[in-house]
């Protein structure tokens, strides 16, 4: 069994990266539907319905291929289409998680051209923003009605994240999820 790594990078063109990706690999690389591998995807955006529709098709074909996809953003997520194409991905064996600081430094490092001495400066994200996709992700794989509203300013370039919880979400989230957002107070024990 060959242990290689082959490190690509795509964008969006009339095609969406995911479309984009799964071409590439299936033309250029002579990839057999008998191959074996782990695929790591980091994605600027959530994959939308219609690519989630393209990669379970391509999995379909290639069950020796295990998929993990790293998200800094969700696209659209209020789309209820878009949220089923990320559970039937999920369904389908595919890990999605939001990106995190590792995550981010992993893509700094082996996909960024930065200047030399500038290892450690690895584009900042606010953790809160890492932390309420995280959580909007878990409604997500639950079923569970959107608790994230984001709305933009265009003029001024400022986006807003509010967040709107009902008892479906305090009663299915796992606790510890809740308690990382500092929304909620964890409970006191009186002895
Ligand atoms: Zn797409």
């Amino acid at each position: 069994m060959s242990r290689k790594i082959w490190r690509s990078s795509g964008k969006n063109t009339t095609n969406h990266v995911e479309v984009n990706f799964i071409e590439k690999l299936t033309s250029e690389r002579r990839f057999h539907s008998s191959v074996s591998c782990s695929v790591t995807w980091f994605l600027s955006w959530s994959p939308c319905w219609e690519c989630s529709q393209a990669i379970r098709e391509f999995l379909s074909q290639h069950p020796g291929v295990t998929l993990v996809i790293y998200v800094a953003r969700l696209f659209w997520h209020t789309d209820q289409q878009n949220r089923q194409g990320l559970r039937d991905l999920v369904n389908s064996g595919v890990t999605i998680q939001i990106m995190r600081a590792s995550e981010y430094y992993h893509c700094w490092r082996n996909f960024v051209n930065y200047p030399p001495g500038e290892e450690a400066h690895w584009p900042r994200y606010p953790p809160l923003w890492m932390m309420l996709y995280a959580l909007e992700l878990h409604c997500i794989i639950l079923s569970l009605p959107p608790c994230l509203k984001i709305s933009r300013r265009w003029q001024n370039h400022l986006t807003f994240f509010r967040l709107h919880l009902q008892n479906c979400h305090y009663q299915t989230i796992p606790p510890h999820i809740l308690l990382a957002t500092g929304l909620i107070q964890p409970p006191v024990t009186w002895r």
